[in-house]
């Protein structure tokens, strides 16, 4: 039988699959000799073999369970049955990936009505003893029993109220008292059972419970968002309880090493004295700076400094350590790698390299790639921040960013609304983690309470969401939906723009300017690049996207999709008119400005390429795709083409296609019309020997996008070669060029050997591919996919990250295929899967050469690639 209980010596810090990350940290805490309140674990194991069993906790559990609760009170003389020494225990989920949170906590475990007496008189403080009793009876009945935590707090501030009372603490030992044996009833009416007298039961009862909250709805949607599979259950800690909240010298408190914000190398948190658990967490209190405690505690200040760095040079990355005081003695209750601001997590990278902790190796993984967006998003211009008229400055900057959208007052109205396509603020007094959907929807979060380590700041952060917490000036009355603030009142729907940098609110929409890189972005990226083994180019057309993929340190362009091209109001009339003209001169005549328009387009693009590879794609789209719309249009355009409504109607009735996306497009609008494709390489290689003139040594790469037969290729190929070298003998210039395909469909990769003896360079459309291998419409997946993940058809949506067993596998077939004919054949990825994370894992492992991808995904492509040869290093 398996051991299904570890007391925390008996564990350490790479257990987390058995122990969960909490678990496996107090172990490696407590082997370090650090002051960590006496515990067990119980498994992950243990967790799925309980929801297995249909939510029953089996006989060897039990026994185990049994055998170390003896063996920790023999270790600690403590027992829930003593007198003297009475054992009082926290229970705590703690899964192998930290979900803040998103499940339960029972603190005070062991007291009953006999033993809240015992420690009232132990402590000589009955006001304490039973206000530990009524968070017991709170917690332990919202968590086992399901009751809604209204039918006690309802009670409770009608209690103060009646009684005069502002705080919590001003509540006396006997109007805590009266307060217990009213929540005792509470349980009989909403659970129809009385609270469990017998601290065993209490315990059990809680681990069943803790167990339960694996599946609880708010947890599976935090995995769903975070990518954590669901089966992989979560421990339970049972720990001996310290009280934070036993008078003026003990209190409670989270800190991160350093700066998860901004990364700064000091110290960062805050405490509340005389406070339990989770209050600081929860945000109902504003909590303290941590720097205060030295001057209120200097001496149990001194000893967390010193934990601190003792933690951070042990797992050499920054923690988020939770304490708690007793009686001026320090107890460290957690510790853990600290989420932080994509911002935070490369500052803190670079500087743990430079104070020789870290190698730049590890360094690269010790940023998310998923955080590197919010890196990259913009900011408020400041001039207009400097006229907008400012709701709030009270705020905290919980989570960068900068969001505009309309003011909403609770998670549901947010979630209803964004899938409206509205842009929301959620705007409340403190969120908590049912919350968790409507903060996913929502383009920022706002609360009046708690501080940086609230709910709403670890969970926004972590999304890498804009969040300003504290804004303690405010009046957020969610009843009335109005916001109250110095300057006014703001309505439901009214428009505010919330700045997570500054932690300032705004009124009205406020316009924004593009992201500045920081010299440590700078520095770690350099890294990414320098470890990485794939390389990176962007997809892109356009000044400004291809400036940004450059600024971005993309290193060529692996995708020109021409058709965006023609577009433009004079190009679009031209195309018409080349597709729509029955007679050739005119036909001839359209395609001649056509091919001044491209090539003034690629003389901007090479350009601004310069010497860097550069990929442009032949014409790919249906061609209807530029017909005209709508009896409108159709009348507009035959006045413009100086053709009859009749005949127009005609030609768009002779080029409708049952099935367009497998139909007459791509390389195959090339084989009917020839003329195409060529017009397109004379604009290419004119453009380019333009810029030779000049001293630019572009390098051009011609592409055919979606062949399937190596004959296809050959055709297209021997027409734009005799193009190209016409255009040499004409201009006496020598110009190089490579000349490609895509791999865009099944039968291109399973003839990838023979299609390579033909081409300079292989780039795989994974959109066509995927929908060519799925048989999965692009344009139409949507409606059926989502219904696919989460009936677990499809682990994800292959669009989004590769099918390794179908479209993946295809790819591996054509890229040994093509590399065994021939070694030098350069072979990328322009599909959106060249951007994804996971798929650049899969894509590195094979004889691939670069990814491409949209320019604002450059870096995190960058990265990924670093990481993933980081991780093939260690396998
Ligand atoms: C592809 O199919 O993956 C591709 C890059 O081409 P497009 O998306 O333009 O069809
Ligand atoms: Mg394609």
């Amino acid at each position: 039988m398996s051991k299904l209980v570890y007391a925390f010596d008996e564990g350490h810090k790479d257990l987390k699959d058995l122990l969960g990350g909490k678990g496996a940290n107090l172990s490696e805490m407590k082997c370090l000799g650090l002051p960590v309140p006496d515990g067990f674990t119980i498994t992950t194991e243990a967790c799925i073999d309980y929801l297995r069993r249909g939510q029953s906790l089996s006989d060897e559990v039990k026994a185990q369970l049994t055998e170390q609760l003896q063996a920790f009170s023999e270790r600690t003389g403590k027992a829930f049955s003593s007198d003297d020494n009475l054992l009082l225990v926290s229970v705590r989920s703690g899964a192998k990936i930290s979900m803040p949170g998103m499940m339960d906590t029972i603190l005070n475990l062991g007291l009953n009505d006999e033993n809240v007496e015992k420690l009232a008189e132990k402590t000589n403080d009955a006001r304490f003893a039973y206000d530990c009793y009524r968070r017991l009876l709170q917690m332990f009945g919202e968590v086992v029993y399901n009751i809604p935590m209204t039918a006690f707090d309802t009670y409770f501030d009608g209690y103060k109220k009646e009684h005069g009372y502002v705080n919590d603490a001003d509540i006396s030992s006997d109007g805590l008292k009266e307060i217990c044996n009213h929540y005792k009833e509470v349980y009989v009416e909403n659970a129809y059972k009385p609270f469990p007298q017998e601290p065993l039961d209490q315990l059990l009862e809680a681990v069943e419970a803790v167990f339960r909250s694996w599946d609880n709805d708010r947890a599976r949607v935090y995995r769903d968002l975070n990518d954590i599979p669901h089966d992989i259950g979560t421990a339970v800690n049972v720990q001996e309880m310290v009280f934070g909240n036993s008078g003026s010298k003990s209190g409670t408190g989270v800190a991160f090493t350093r700066n998860p914000v901004t990364g700064e190398p000091k110290l960062f948190g805050e405490y509340l004295l005389n406070a339990q658990g989770e209050d600081v967490v929860a945000g109902i209190r504003t909590p303290q700076d941590i720097a205060t405690l030295k001057e209120q505690l200097p001496h149990v200040h001194e000893a967390f400094v010193k934990v601190s760095e003792q933690l951070e040079a042990h797992y050499k990355d920054m923690q988020d350590i939770e304490f708690t005081i007793e009686n001026e003695q320090l107890y460290i209750l957690q510790t853990r790698n600290g989420k932080r601001t994509a911002k935070a997590a490369m500052q803190i990278a670079v500087d743990l390299v430079e104070e020789g902790v870290l190698t730049k190796e590890e360094a690269v993984t010790k940023v998310d790639v998923k955080s590197i967006d919010t890196l990259l998003h913009p900011t408020f211009k400041e001039e207009a921040l400097e006229e907008a008229e400012v709701v709030s400055k009270a705020g905290l900057p919980a989570s960068p960013g900068a969001a505009t959208g309309r003011v909403v007052f609770s998670a549901e109205e947010a979630k209803l609304r964004a899938e409206q396509g509205e842009k929301v603020i959620l705007m409340r007094p403190e969120t908590s983690p049912e919350d968790i959907e409507g903060m996913i929807a929502s383009e920022a979060i706002v609360t009046t309470h708690g501080g940086m380590t609230s709910h709403a700041a670890v969970v926004a952060r972590g999304m890498g969401k804009c969040c300003v917490t504290g804004c303690s000036d405010l009046d957020i009355d969610t009843v009335n939906k109005t916001v109250t603030y110095a300057g006014g009142i703001i309505n439901e729907l009214d428009e505010v723009s919330v700045d997570g940098a500054d932690g300032d609110i705004y009124v009205g929409a406020i316009e924004t300017t593009s992201a500045e890189n920081s010299e440590a972005f700078d520095q770690f990226m350099a890294w990414a690049k320098e470890v990485a083994r794939l390389k990176v180019r962007m997809n892109a057309e356009t000044k400004p996207d291809i400036e940004a993929g450059y600024q971005f340190d993309a290193m060529g362009i692996g995708l020109v999709r021409t058709e965006h091209m023609f577009f433009g109001a004079e190009r679009l009339v031209e195309m018409r008119r080349f597709i729509l003209s029955s007679d050739q001169e005119t036909r001839i005549q359209a395609l001649n400005k056509i091919r001044d328009y491209q090539t003034e387009d690629f003389e901007q693009i090479f350009r601004l390429s310069g010497e860097r590879p550069t990929i442009v794609r032949l014409l790919d789209p249906p061609l209807h795709e530029f017909l005209p719309k709508g009896d409108d249009e159709v009348r507009n355009v035959a006045q413009q083409l100086n053709i009859s409504e009749q005949q127009l109607n005609k030609r768009i009735a002779e080029l409708h296609e049952t099935n367009p996306m497998l139909g007459h497009r791509g390389c195959r609008l090339a084989i009917t019309y020839p003329e195409l494709y060529v017009m397109q390489a004379e604009a290419i290689m004119g453009s380019v020997a333009r810029l030779k003139e000049e001293g630019i040594n572009c390098q051009p790469e011609i592409m055919i996008p979606l062949v399937s037969t190596v004959e296809e290729f050959k055709l297209l190929k021997a027409q734009i070669v005799e193009c190209v070298d016409q255009l040499m003998e004409e201009t006496g210039q020598s110009l190089t060029y490579l000349i490609g395909t895509m791999i865009e469909t099944p039968r291109a990769c399973m003839v990838a050997g023979a299609l390579a003896e033909e081409c300079d360079f292989f780039s795989f459309g994974t959109n066509d591919l995927t929908q060519l291998t799925y048989g999965f419409s692009r344009d139409d997946a949507g409606k059926f996919i989502n219904e696919y993940v989460t009936n677990n058809i499809l682990a994800v949506d292959p669009f989004q990250t590769i099918d390794r067993d179908g479209v993946g596998a295809l790819i591996d077939i054509a890229v040994t295929q093509a590399k065994a004919a021939k070694p030098s054949l350069k072979i990328g990825v322009c599909g959106e899967l060249g951007g994804d994370p996971k798929s650049i894992g899969y894509f590195n492992n094979l004889a691939i050469d670069y990814v491409s991808c949209s320019p604002f995904r450059v870096p995190g492509a960058i990265l990924a690639t670093a990481q993933s040869e980081v991780e093939r290093g260690r396998l």
